[in-house]
């Protein structure tokens, strides 16, 4: 049996495409792009990396990227004041913070500043409270990534067994979260789990998300298994996934490949949940301007 290879980069230009139809859409109506804001800590480090990236994309979709970067020794609440700008400003969809962060200052209290409504990488505590309640939330674009392979590749989700490898607040809960959301049955493995290889084995759709370099072997999956890495691993042998691809390609009936699976779609999705928050902050200052005709209170504050 041959395996299946899941290509991110295909799903991704598709991704591409759709989104630069709705942009076109939302700038002919409100005659300014969506914009997204990247806060980014150094010039040219990895926070740097990853803005690039996304601003390079934003841009190709047709989304106007706001690239701030942080002064050398910016302090926490320096940042939280400007969060809180950026989530007074109207012409700004998604806010968007650039890991790693300089040293002392709390990832939490940083995004924990972001209006929910702006949070297009579902970093904040409430739009993960409201995932795991089942509810409608913007989400960590990898987990949705994933869920856009499994969606676009036709892999069937709902009764099925789903194990996630990794449990951190950007990947592995919610995936998890999202997966049971869709019906799977799912198991969520960790550092503690203590015979791996024996709850892998079981998986149908199998997530690894442990950011370690070829934690999952030839042996650890079975010929039913989907399988999709998250893994971003830089090794002496270039970028590396959490899968042994060239083991479990031949063990599995579908994979994706690193690089070319999951990553390509993150960035897509981060773009897609901009294009979200910008159509319903429209929608709701649409709503307000209506109020305000009659002199209504408004319907929705922003959180400063
Ligand atoms: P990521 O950002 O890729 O999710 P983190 O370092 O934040 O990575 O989290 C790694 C997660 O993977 C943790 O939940 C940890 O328990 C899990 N993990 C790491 N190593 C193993 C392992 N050998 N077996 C099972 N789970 C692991």
């Amino acid at each position: 049996m041959t395996v299946r290879i899941l290509d991110g980069r295909s799903v991704a230009s598709h991704l591409w495409r759709e989104l630069s139809e709705r942009t076109a859409l939302f700038v002919e109506r409100h005659e300014a792009p969506p914009r997204l804001a990247i806060l980014r800590f150094d010039a040219d480090g990895p926070s740097a990396l990853y803005a690039t990236s996304v601003e390079r994309a934003a841009r190709g979709v047709g989304i106007g990227p706001l690239v701030i970067t942080a002064p050398d020794g910016i302090t926490e609440t320096d940042l939280v004041a400007r969060i809180g700008a950026l989530n007074r400003d109207h012409g700004v969809s998604g806010i968007v913070v650039a890991q790693p962060l300089p040293e002392g200052v709390s990832l939490q209290e940083v995004t924990g500043a972001i209006d929910p409504a702006k949070d297009v990488d579902g970093a904040t505590a409430e739009n993960a409270g409201r995932l795991a309640r089942g509810e409608r939330a913007m989400v960590p674009a990898t987990a949705l990534a994933i869920m856009e392979l499994l969606r676009r590749h036709d892999v069937p989700i709902a009764g099925r067994r789903a194990v996630v490898i990794g449990r951190s607040a950007v990947v592995g809960r919610p995936i998890a979260q999202l997966l049971l959301a869709a019906d799977a049955t799912v198991t969520v493995c960790h550092r503690q789990t203590r015979n791996l290889a024996r709850e892998t084995r079981r998986a149908e759709i199998l997530v690894a998300a442990a950011g370690v370099p070829h934690l999952v072997r030839r042996e650890m999956v079975s010929r039913s298994c989907t399988v999709l890495d998250a893994g971003i691993n830089v090794t002496a042998d270039g970028v590396v996934g959490d899968v042994d691809f060239e083991e479990v390609r031949h063990a599995a009936a579908a994979i994706t490949p690193v690089p070319g699976g999951v990553g390509p779609v993150t960035t897509m999705m981060l773009l897609a949940q901009t294009m979200d928050a910008a159509e319903r902050l429209a929608q709701a200052s649409a709503a307000d301007e209506a109020l305000s005709r009659y002199d209504l209170p408004a319907s929705r504050e922003v959180v400063g």
